[in-house]
């Protein structure tokens, strides 16, 4: 544990489209450290670029979280399945409390640590052509910085649009990263950052920093681009007399060819592996343990462990490769350990409801299925026996006639063995029975398996029966000698 102290930490994505799986990362390690030290998470909601943002973009990030069982403490939450707000920082959502902001940019203002911009596009068009002929670096020229106060007053007056930038002084930042450890920055290469747009929205800058403030964050933890942009942070918390929170920049996720992971390569939406049927359980241990493994010796946590084992120290500094099959695994995993009942809840979001003396159908395709979805079309399929031809039930060794003959031997003695408690007594039993009477294993099994699904691929003849209760294997045998009568 870093620290006894309880923490509040926050996840503070823009609404700008789906849930990436970079983004609940970072929320995982927010929330991980939140719940370790007893303390709160926060989601606050960073639409201040209107733009940017999209219809249900809010939704789908509260949504997203609830799906995964992540729920905040306070700022944006779902309830009833209604987006709303709780605790006592609101309100959450940056574009409601845009006079907060312009509050702290009037002081900011006043005290000389920023000032207006009434720059044109065109001039700002101009310096930057003009800066990227001389092989410049793009910035700000300070036009505007030496302005009197009778110059700005005329331009108040005269109602022309403006801007307010922030002033940055001479010197250095050192940014002291949990995860890279100390960073300095120079403060000549820094621009004069805007904080207010001209329509009096902040920035981002601007606005993270009081609401990092203001919101009581202790620990900020966000995503490695935003590394650059903490010198300007920590200028600010400076000029407004705070003491700036810890800072942990996660590094990024990659593909195999360690390019950033794109939605050129595949989904990144976390939505939509939940909607393919991966459970949120896997989803969210794969996405914690990308670059962060708590004891290096297994692959498999509960959240209750990760939240246990949680070190931002620990996460690696090198971007992380996101491998999609050591997720087909995991799932896997994960489906083995839950019950048939479980399973059964969680598959009623792909359409299949079952009743409990249907669970062991579930119970004998989880560990053939990757997915939920998979899970649900495998038993789906056993529900009911598709039409098959015939002769399939003819064992490549034998024929017919056999055939016809070994299954009436299998449903007599499934019908005198009666109901199933234990599938592993009952497949002892029946195998015990096989070789009593000299039969031949395949001779028996294959008709039986093929019966009983209609399929070469199946679960073994054995879970089949358990699963399908005896009036049923009885009834699946019938049809199945009856289709045999006449064939040869
Ligand atoms: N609003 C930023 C984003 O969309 C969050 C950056 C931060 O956490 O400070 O990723």
């Amino acid at each position: 544990m870093d620290t006894c102290m309880k923490e509040r930490t926050r996840f503070a994505p823009s609404p700008t489209g789906l849930l990436h799986i970079g983004g609940v990362r970072t929320a995982l390690y927010a929330y991980f450290l939140a719940k370790q030290t007893g303390g709160d998470f926060l989601l606050r909601i960073e639409d201040t670029d209107q733009a940017r943002s999209v219809d249900q973009g809010v939704e789908n990030i509260v949504h997203t979280l609830q799906r995964l069982n992540i729920q905040p403490d306070e700022g944006v939450v779902s309830k009833n399945g209604h987006v709303t707000e709780v605790g006592e920082y609101g309100p959450y959502q940056q574009s409601k409390r845009l006079t907060v902001y312009a509050q702290y940019a009037q002081q900011l203002l006043a005290n000389g640590h920023a000032y207006r911009c009434f720059c044109s596009r065109e001039r700002m068009d101009q310096i930057r052509k003009e800066q990227q002929q001389n092989k410049e670096q793009p910035k700000y020229d300070r036009h505007c910085l030496h302005a009197s106060d009778a110059e700005i007053e005329a331009q108040l007056t005269a109602n022309v649009p403006y801007v307010i930038r922030l002033h940055v002084p001479e010197g250095k930042s050192i940014i002291h990263d949990v995860i890279r450890g100390d960073i300095t920055f120079d403060h000549r290469e820094m621009d004069d950052q805007v904080l207010m747009k001209t329509d009096g929205f902040p920035t981002y800058h601007m606005a993270v920093v009081v609401d990092d403030h203001l919101m009581e964050i202790t620990t900020v933890i966000r995503g490695e681009e935003w590394l650059s942009s903490t010198p300007k942070h920590l200028i600010l918390y400076k000029m407004f007399g705070w003491q700036a929170p810890r800072f942990a920049h996660v590094p990024l996720l990659l593909n195999a060819d360690r390019s950033k992971l794109s939605k050129r390569q595949g989904d990144v939406g976390a939505e939509q592996y939940l909607d393919k049927g991966y459970l949120a359980e896997a989803l969210v241990n794969f996405i914690a343990t990308l670059g962060f493994n708590p004891t290096g010796d297994r692959e498999v946590y509960s959240k209750q462990e990760l939240i246990d084992l949680f070190d931002l120290k620990k996460v690696n500094k090198g971007g992380a490769v996101v491998n999609f099959e050591k997720l087909d695994w995991m799932n896997k995993q994960y489906m083995q350990t839950m019950s048939g009942e479980e399973l059964s809840r969680r598959m009623h979001a792909f359409g299949l409801v079952l009743t409990p003396d249907q669970y062991r159908f579930v119970d004998i395709e989880k560990a053939r299925a990757t997915t939920l979805k998979d899970l649900a079309d495998h038993v789906r399929a056993l529900l009911s026996l598709p039409d098959y031809d015939p002769t399939l039930l003819v064992w490549k060794k034998s024929d017919a006639h056999d055939a016809r003959e070994m299954l009436k031997a299998a449903a007599g003695y499934v019908k005198a063995y009666g109901d199933i408690n234990i599938l592993a007594e009952f497949e002892l039993s029946m195998k015990e029975w096989i070789k009593t009477e000299g039969l031949q294993t395949g001779n028996i099994l294959w008709p039986m398996r093929i019966a009983l699904s209609g399929r070469e691929v199946s679960p073994s003849p054995f879970e089949l029966v358990y699963a399908l209760g005896t009036e049923e294997t009885l009834h699946r045998f019938e049809v199945a000698i009856r289709s045999l009568e006449g064939t040869r």
